[in-house]
């Protein structure tokens, strides 16, 4: 892959680690290659994520329950997926320096690390495998899930016999899927363990066209509206017949203009009546449901896949922000308010007078109790302060001085994206950011 702006992405791991987004994993033991841990401002920008996105799919447009299945399931499901015989990248691995590369990641015959050759191509199962409790024979071999789909069609029936949807439906599940990836790469985008959020809708086969359209527009509208990526930053790639999966019959790449060159960010497949035919065969169970007519049939899926974590990283790579604003110039997160991990940021002017201190924490405790995700914050002077939350991406400071308190009652709000700022009656301060939320 292209190095085009390796700069961009080292400026973005830096500000993740040093303002609490994202670690590496495991990092005071020299890390653990292909793991990041989430810090405080990771989990909240991740937790506005998943909001957004289950407004979106699962209280928008179509008929949708949600699914928590467990990471760990019967390896027969992973079996009759075809997981077990096919889920593998091609592996390549040098003569000489001994290292290990994804075969469609190197040209020619020779190391790309040491200029050695390179032995032959094998497939590299990419499942981590696991055993169940304390006997180690193959009959307590399982995997960890490489994907959350699995979890919805070996609930299909559960949810066909409690639920009793009418077609078509979907459900929606979100959680960490694990990779055996022979090459993790570039921050989070290519990691061995992460999120995903899925969806497996479920319709009649003569109307998989009309619901895959659906579910394309809706992904481009929780790109551009929800993620507020421009156009010019993403496109669709229709994959070539000849390169898609055996059981999909249409499928498209979602991919992103990433600093490293453009990549896949999601997929949106129809798996036509592959996935319930195969674990209703393998499991001797009747994964049907009626259709219109009152006839049992086995639906066709579509299916919308969201890496998490690759979400992220688009949303700090759109998002990251330079100007000549402040000494030296400063780098901000110009996050949409609903994604913002933090959205109003309170100071008192000094931390040392108690009587500025007192009114900043009551103005907190009120805003704190509106609209949650606010932080007090004493560290330094306003200016470094600003510089913080500017970096975690706070669209709003207040800062309670000396005039507050002995003149207007008034406090001083700063515009994240303009450093603008106003003064605002405290009274009617809930009221102003209201609808500057809305
Ligand atoms: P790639 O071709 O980049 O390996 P994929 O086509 O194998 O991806 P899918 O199996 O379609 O990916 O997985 C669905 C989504 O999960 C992807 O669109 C991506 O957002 C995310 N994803 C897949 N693999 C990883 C990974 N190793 N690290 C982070 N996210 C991933």
């Amino acid at each position: 892959m292209m190095n085009k702006d390796n700069n961009k992405m080292e400026e973005i791991v830096s500000l993740c680690k040093r303002r609490g987004f994202i670690f590496q994993g495991s990092e005071i033991y020299g890390g653990l290659a292909g793991t990041w841990d989430y810090g405080p401002y990771g989990v909240l920008l991740k937790e506005n994520i998943k909001r957004a996105w289950i407004d979106r799919f699962v209280y928008g447009k179509f008929k949708m329950y949600q699914m928590d299945a467990a990471i760990l399931m019967n390896p027969r499901a992973w079996e009759a997926s075809g997981h077990v015989s096919g889920f593998s990248d091609p592996l390549v691995s040098c003569k000489k320096c001994k290292k290990r590369f994804r075969a469609d990641h190197v040209d020619g015959d020779k190391c790309p690390e040491c200029g050695g050759y390179l032995g032959e191509e094998k497939q590299f199962n990419m499942m981590f495998k696991t055993a169940i409790g304390a006997s180690e024979d193959e009959s307590a071999i399982t995997y960890l899930r490489p994907e959350t789909a699995g979890g919805m069609f070996v609930n299909f029936k559960n949810i066909v016999d409690s639920i009793h949807p009418k077609l078509p439906f979907g459900l929606a599940q979100i959680g960490k899927a694990f990779r055996n990836e022979i090459a993790p790469r570039d921050f989070i985008f290519r990691s061995r363990e992460f999120e995903q959020m899925e969806i497996e809708f479920f319709v009649e086969e003569d109307e998989w066209e009309k619901y895959f359209e659906e579910f394309r527009i809706q992904m481009n509208e929780w790109i551009n509206k929800d993620l507020r990526i421009e156009e010019s930053e993403y496109s669709e790639l229709d994959v070539p017949k000849d390169e898609l999966a055996h059981y999909s019959k249409k499928t498209i790449d979602f991919e992103f203009e990433y600093p490293f060159g453009r990549a896949e960010l999601y997929g949106l497949a129809y798996r036509t009546d592959f996935d319930l035919k195969s674990h209703g065969g393998a499991s001797g169970q009747d994964l049907m449901i009626e259709d219109s007519e009152n006839k049992k049939t086995v639906p066709h899926v579509i299916e919308p896949s969201f890496g998490m974590d690759r979400t992220v990283l688009a949303v700090l790579i759109t998002h990251f922000m330079k100007d000549e604003m402040g000494e030296g110039g400063r780098v901000f997160l110009k996050l949409p308010v609903n994604l913002a991990p933090v959205k109003i940021a309170v100071f008192p002017l000094l931390k040392n007078k108690p009587e500025l201190v007192e009114k900043a924490r009551e103005i907190f405790d009120e805003l704190r109790g509106e609209f949650k995700a606010v932080e007090f914050d004493d560290n330094g002077n306003v200016g470094k302060r600003y510089r913080r939350q500017d970096e975690i991406g706070t669209p709003f400071c207040v800062t309670v001085d000396f005039d507050t308190l002995e003149k207007d009652n008034r406090v001083t709000v700063r515009d994240r994206d303009t450093g603008s700022q106003e003064r605002i009656e405290i009274e009617k301060l809930k009221e102003f950011f209201q609808t500057k939320f809305s």
